[in-house]
C-alpha cells in the first residue's frame, strides 16, 4: 500500500514539476522569433563547459566554489540511484567508489550550503538582496542533505562492519550514533521516519523547483545552450527595409525575442552584473539586475494576459510603454555599452541587447533621447562625424606628412588600409596617435593608404545610441568606398571601429579582416621588425579599453608590448583586464555630460592613481580623451600624462623625447 502511495507521489511531484516548467515555456513564446537552434555541437559544449563544470561561474571563485559543489551535491546523488536501480549487483570497487564519492559530497555540499548561508545572512555582500525563497531553498536543500546523510548513518549503524561501503564520514556518525545505546529496532524504526521525511523533501522540492529560484536549474542551462554565438560586439541587425515591421525597436514586453524572455527567467539574482556597472558604481540610476528583475516581474504578469486574449482571439488590454514607466528613461540612457554586466553574469543573459533595443524604439518610433544628441546625430547626418565639424578637414592632420591617400594610389599594392576613425582625425590630442602610427608604419615599410576625405564615421555612436537608421547610412557608405577599392585588410587605432568593421560591417554584406594596432605591434615587435631599444623610465599602468579588452578579448598583446619597452614598469589597476572598468565614453556618453553620481571617467582615474603612476596608457581614443579631461579635472596635468600605446612605441623606437600634447589642446 505505501508503495503505491509513494508511487502516486512520485508523479504528483514530476506532474506539478511538469506543468509549472511548461508555463514557464509558454510565457517566453508570447516573444518573438529567434535563430538560436543552429551550431548544435558549440551548444552542446557550452551547456558541458558552463552548466556542468561551471567555468563562468567559477570566475567569482569563493561564491562559484560553494555552488558547484550545492550543484554536484544535487546531481550526483541522482546519477547513483539510477545506476543503483539499472545494475543489479555493481562490482564491489564500483560499489566503494560509488559510496566515497556519495559521502564527499555530501559533507561538501553540506560545508557549502552553511557557507553560504553565512554570506548571504552575515556578510551580506551588497550585491545580493535577500526575500524569503532564498532562506526557504536553502534551507530545504539543506534539510534534504542532513537527512540523507543520518539515513545513511543509520544504515550502517544497523549492519556494523560493511566492508563493501566506503563512507567514513557516515561511518564516523554510525560510531557516534552506537554510543547512544539504542535497540536496532529503534534505529530501524528512526531509519524508516527520517526516509519518509527526505523522500517527502525530495518530491516537494522537484514541485517547487518552477515556483521558485529553483527553476534556474533549469532556465540557466538551457540559457547556456541557446546563448548567442554571433560576434560579442555584433548587434541584432535590424531590417529597416521590412514592410510587414509595424515597428522598430522594443516597446512591449512582448517585441522582445522568446531568447530574451528565457534571459529573464534565467536570472539567478547573484547581482555580478551590478557589481561591476561602471553606471551602477557611480551612483547612476541603472542597475542591470534591477532591469533583468523587472522585466521578468512585468514578463509574469503580462504574459498570462496576452495569453489568454490569444487563446479567445482577441487582444489584449493595451498597458503603458516599458520606458518611462517599467524602466525609467535616466537608466536607460545611463548605460556605457561597456559589456561588464554581460561578462560578468554566469547565466549569459545579454544585457545590452535588451538596452539597445529599447534605445531604438526610443530614438527610431519616437524621436525621444537626450538632448545633447541632438548635436551628434546631425553631425553624423551632414558631415559624417559626432562633432559636425567639416567634413572637408577630416584628413587636416595629414598636412606636412607623408601619408598615402587610396585614390590617389589606387592601382598599387596596398598592404592596409589605414581606418583613422573620427576622433584619431579631428581631436588634437588624439591625432598625435595618428601620426605617431603614421610614424611607425613607415618605418616599418608597410604599403598603406587612408581614405582621406573619402573616410565617414564607421557609424558605432550612431548605433549604440539606438539610431540603426543613421547607422546604416554611415556603413553603407563606407562599405561602397571600401568595395570600390577592393579594401581586403583594415588597420584601424580605435577599438569601436575595429568591433564595427570587423563584426557589424559583415550583417550589411561587407567581410574584411581588420587589425587594431595593438596587436599590430605586438606582432611586429615579437618578429623582430621593431626594435623598441630606448629606455623610457616610468611607471605606468594599462587601462583595458572596453571594445579591446572584453568586446574583442585583446588583453595580452597591450601588456606585452609594455613589458618589451625598456626600463618601463607596468602595474596593473585592481580593476583589470575583464574586470577594467569603462572610462565613460561608450554607448554615445562621449557626447552626453553626466549629470548624476560620480562621474565615471573621474572614478576610473582614481582606479589608476592607486597604482602610484607617472603614465596612464591605453589602447583607445575615447579613453585616452576621457582620461586627458579627468587629469585636467584634478589638475595632475604636471604629474601625470595619459598616452596611446602607439605613442609609447614611438618613443621606445625612435628614442626621442615626444613634446607632451598641452592639456587644453583638445579641440572637441
Ligand atoms: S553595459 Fe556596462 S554600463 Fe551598461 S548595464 Fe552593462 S555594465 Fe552597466
Ligand atoms: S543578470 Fe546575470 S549577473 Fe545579473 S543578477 Fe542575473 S544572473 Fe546575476
Amino acid at each position: 500500500m505505501i508503495k503505491v502511495f509513494d508511487i502516486f507521489l512520485i508523479f504528483l511531484a514530476i506532474y506539478i514539476f511538469s506543468w509549472g516548467t511548461i508555463k514557464h515555456f509558454k510565457l517566453w513564446r508570447i516573444g518573438k522569433e529567434d535563430k538560436r537552434f543552429d551550431k548544435m555541437g558549440a551548444r552542446i559544449k557550452s551547456f558541458l563547459v558552463e552548466g556542468f563544470a561551471h567555468r563562468k561561474i567559477l570566475q567569482d571563485l569563493y561564491p562559484g566554489s560553494l555552488h558547484l559543489c550545492i550543484f554536484l551535491g544535487f546531481i550526483i546523488p541522482f546519477g547513483v540511484i539510477f545506476i543503483a536501480q539499472f545494475m543489479f549487483t555493481l562490482p564491489v570497487l564500483m560499489a566503494r567508489l560509488l559510496s566515497l564519492s556519495l559521502d564527499i559530497i555530501a559533507i561538501l555540499a553540506i560545508v557549502s550550503l552553511l557557507l553560504t548561508l553565512y554570506r548571504r545572512y552575515v556578510t551580506r555582500p551588497s550585491r545580493l538582496d535577500n526575500k524569503p525563497e532564498d532562506f526557504k531553498v536553502l534551507a530545504l536543500i539543506l534539510l534534504i542533505f542532513l537527512t540523507g546523510i543520518f539515513l545513511e548513518s543509520l544504515r550502517l549503524s544497523v549492519i556494523g562492519k560493511d566492508t563493501q561501503t566506503w563512507a567514513p564520514v557516515g561511518k564516523a556518525l554510525a560510531t557516534l550514533i552506537n554510543t547512544a545505546g539504542w535497540s536496532a529496532g529503534t534505529k530501524s524504526l528512526l531509519a524508516k521516519i527520517i526516509f519518509r521525511i527526505h523522500f517527502f523533501l525530495v518530491l516537494c522540492t522537484i514541485a517547487y523547483i518552477p515556483f521558485s529560484k529553483l527553476f534556474h536549474l533549469i532556465s540557466s542551462p538551457m540559457n547556456m545552450i541557446f546563448r548567442s554565438l554571433d560576434p560579442k560586439g555584433a548587434l541584432s541587425f535590424m531590417d529597416l527595409e521590412d514592410e510587414k515591421a509595424e515597428s522598430f525597436g522594443i516597446a512591449k514586453i512582448e517585441e522582445f525575442t522568446w531568447k530574451h524572455l528565457m534571459d529573464l527567467d534565467a536570472c539567478t539574482r547573484c547581482g555580478r552584473c551590478q557589481e561591476f556597472c561602471p553606471a551602477h558604481i557611480t551612483e547612476k540610476p541603472l542597475s542591470p539586475k534591477k532591469i533583468i528583475l523587472d522585466l521578468k516581474d512585468h514578463l509574469h504578469l503580462r504574459a498570462p494576459q496576452i495569453l489568454k486574449a490569444k487563446s479567445k482571439n482577441t487582444e489584449a488590454e493595451e498597458v503603458p510603454p516599458l520606458i518611462g514607466n517599467l524602466i525609467e528613461k535616466e537608466a536607460l540612457w545611463a548605460c556605457t555599452t561597456c559589456r561588464s554586466c554581460m561578462e560578468h553574469c554566469p547565466v549569459f543573459i545579454e544585457h545590452v541587447d535588451k538596452i539597445v533595443d529599447m534605445r531604438r524604439y526610443q530614438v527610431l518610433m519616437e524621436s525621444k533621447f537626450p538632448e545633447e544628441l541632438t548635436t551628434a546625430f546631425k553631425g553624423l547626418e551632414t558631415n559624417s562625424n559626432p562633432w559636425g565639424m567639416g567634413r572637408d578637414s577630416r584628413a587636416d592632420w595629414i598636412k606636412e606628412l607623408d601619408v598615402p591617400i587610396i585614390s590617389e594610389a589606387s592601382g598599387e599594392d596596398i598592404e592596409y588600409l589605414f581606418f583613422v576613425g573620427c576622433i584619431r582625425s579631428y581631436d588634437d590630442r588624439n591625432k598625435k596617435v595618428t601620426i605617431a602610427m603614421v610614424r611607425i608604419l613607415n618605418h616599418l615599410g608597410i604599403k598603406f593608404a587612408i581614405l582621406g576625405l573619402e573616410e565617414g564615421c564607421c557609424g558605432d555612436p550612431a548605433r549604440r545610441l539606438g539610431n540603426e537608421y543613421l547607422y546604416q547610412i554611415l556603413a553603407q557608405a563606407n562599405i561602397k568606398t571600401f568595395n570600390h577599392y577592393n579594401i581586403k585588410r583594415i588597420l584601424t587605432t580605435c577599438p569601436h571601429c575595429y568591433n564595427t568593421l570587423q563584426n557589424e560591417y559583415p550583417q550589411l554584406g561587407f567581410n574584411c579582416k581588420v587589425v587594431h594596432h595593438a596587436e599590430f605591434l605586438q606582432e611586429n615587435i615579437q618578429n623582430g621588425r621593431l626594435k623598441l631599444e630606448h629606455s623610457l623610465a616610468k611607471r605606468t599602468t594599462y587601462h583595458d579599453p572596453c571594445y579591446l579588452g572584453r568586446y574583442s578579448g585583446i588583453y595580452n598583446p597591450p601588456r606585452e608590448i609594455l613589458q618589451s619597452i625598456p626600463s618601463l614598469d607596468l602595474r596593473e589597476m585592481r580593476r583589470s583586464r575583464i574586470d577594467s572598468m569603462c572610462c565613460g565614453a561608450g554607448g554615445g556618453w562621449m557626447w552626453m555630460d553626466e549629470k548624476i553620481g560620480k562621474r565615471i571617467n573621474i572614478q576610473r582615474l582614481e582606479d589608476a592613481l592607486a597604482t602610484d603612476p607617472e603614465w596612464i596608457t591605453t589602447a583607445c581614443p575615447f579613453c585616452v580623451t576621457m582620461f586627458d579631461d579627468a587629469i585636467k579635472d584634478k589638475n595632475m596635468e604636471d604629474d601625470l600624462k595619459i598616452w596611446d600605446l602607439a605613442e609609447l612605441v614611438e618613443q621606445a623606437l625612435f628614442g626621442e623625447k615626444k613634446k607632451l600634447p598641452p592639456a587644453t589642446e583638445s579641440n572637441t
